[in-house]
């Protein structure tokens, strides 16, 4: 392998992680939600790496889950975004499969469906999010359908949290009001907690944890939180300097010359860019790490090279290291200086960077 561009996962931080959200609810079980390739971290390995500890899995959609299954992952998997199709409701029985029921389609279909083996559900309550789920009003009869189906084993009662990355915003205090009042006569185990609601709001835990995020080792709340802190970075995006040079005072960088040098400037070009998922949308002055200290991005970002202010690395040549994010850089302050999210700064890793897994610690 000649580019130096890689991103290393550390598994044994993503296994640190899931323990850290087990550990603030005691007795509660937790999802690892593996969906989206694990957060762009590779589902199969991460899975892996969780079998002998994770009470269960969480993925999207049915593909997803068949991946796992198709690598041996025995324990339970619940499809966030259940079935698409009736069509589909016998392969998740062969497969042991565990849909969310979020509307009256999929309601229908569970409720006609003659699967050769019965499943458990999971019944989402749109509490304010309003995006999946049935209404407070209509939960109690679905929930009372699904009981009285003898292909259905079990419901947990689940629902999902729009603004629990704002500490003490009072739509979350509502939402849970929301579900409270709807699903208090209704027996099952609860499920609300997405990774803000685990750090941010113990009354939210009920019996089933979501980690996301979390797992992954980014913070939910785009600045710092101090329940995140002992949070471990899992992914590592690391690349060297290809290029090194002197611009005098009034030159431009790269393509629009956005960035023009208000002094005699020392330049490094890293072999990474868009294209390998670093975002395009990164302002002059996103953080990045030149052998283990601070730089920053000066110059738009290109699609195979970046550019990087070293007037405090005198020394720093072709072929040194960079970290774009990770334990240096935390990528959630790659986010907030590119206007996006941790979540889409993994997921958006490109095929292109190969992957390394390692255990540390
Ligand atoms: C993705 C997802 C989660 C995990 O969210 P994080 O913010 O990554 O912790 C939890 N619940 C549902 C329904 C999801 O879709």
């Amino acid at each position: 392998m000649a580019r130096p561009t890689l991103a290393r996962i550390d598994l044994e931080a993503i296994r640190a992680n899931y323990r850290l959200a087990k550990g603030l609810a005691p007795g509660a079980r937790a999802l690892a939600v593996v969906k989206a390739d694990a957060y762009g971290h590779g589902a199969v390995m991460v899975a892996r790496a969780l079998a002998a500890e994770a009470d269960a899995f969480a993925v999207a959609c049915s593909e997803e889950a068949l991946e796992l299954r198709e690598a041996g992952i025995q324990n339970r998997i619940v499809l966030l975004q259940g079935m698409f199709h009736p069509n589909e409701l016998e392969d998740l029985a062969r497969a042991a499969l565990t849909p969310v029921v979020h509307n009256r389609e999929q309601l229908d279909w569970l409720c006609r469906a003659r699967p050769h083996r019965p499943l458990e559900v999971w019944l989402k309550m749109d509490t304010g999010m309003h995006r999946l789920g049935l209404a407070p009003t209509e939960f109690a009869a679905a929930h009372a359908r699904l009981v009285a189906c003898t292909h259905v084993s079990g419901v947990v009662l689940m629902t999902h949290l729009a603004r629990a990355d704002e500490p003490g915003h009072p739509a979350t205090a509502t939402q849970l009001q929301c579900f409270e009042a709807h699903a208090r006569r209704l027996p099952g185990a609860r499920s609300i907690a997405n990774s803000a609601a685990i750090l941010g709001w113990p009354a939210a835990h009920g019996d089933w944890l979501r980690p996301g995020i979390m797992l992954y080792g980014a913070s939910p709340f785009g600045e710092s939180h101090p329940s995140a802190a002992a949070l471990r970075p899992a992914m590592l995006l690391e690349s060297r300097l290809i290029g090194v040079r002197e611009l005098t005072r009034g030159e431009a960088i790269g393509y629009g010359g956005r960035f023009v040098c208000t002094r005699p400037t020392r330049v490094g070009v890293v072999a990474a860019g868009y294209a390998d998922g670093y975002p395009r949308h990164a302002r002059d002055g996103t953080p990045v790490a030149v052998n283990g200290g601070p730089s920053r991005v000066i110059g738009r970002v290109s699609m195979d090279m970046l550019t990087v202010d070293l007037s405090e690395h005198r020394d720093a040549r072709p072929g040194d290291p960079v970290q774009l994010w990770g334990d240096l850089v935390p990528a959630n302050r790659v986010a907030v200086a590119s206007d996006t999210i941790a979540y889409q700064l993994f997921t958006g890793l490109s095929r292109r960077v190969p992957v390394s897994y390692e255990k540390t610690g």
